[in-house]
């Protein structure tokens, strides 16, 4: 199976310039070791704060 990089990239919301972006197992899996979730867990603003946090995300959703 090829990697969907270029289809990912145009329904990726996150704002930071990153070499992950597009390749979502990578942006997972780096987000998941630091116990955070990606950028598209977030609306456009809580992304912009690149506070990935579950905290923050919780906070957001409760
Ligand atoms: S969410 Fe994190 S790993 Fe994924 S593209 Fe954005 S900055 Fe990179």
């Amino acid at each position: 199976m090829d990697c969907k990089k270029e289809q990912n990239k145009k329904n990726c919301n996150c704002s930071y310039d990153c070499n992950k972006k597009g390749i979502c197992c990578e942006c997972i899996a780096y987000h998941r070791a630091r116990k955070e979730l990606s950028a598209c867990y977030f609306d456009e603003e809580g992304e912009k704060s690149y506070d990935r946090s579950i905290k923050h995300f919780i906070e957001l959703n409760s």
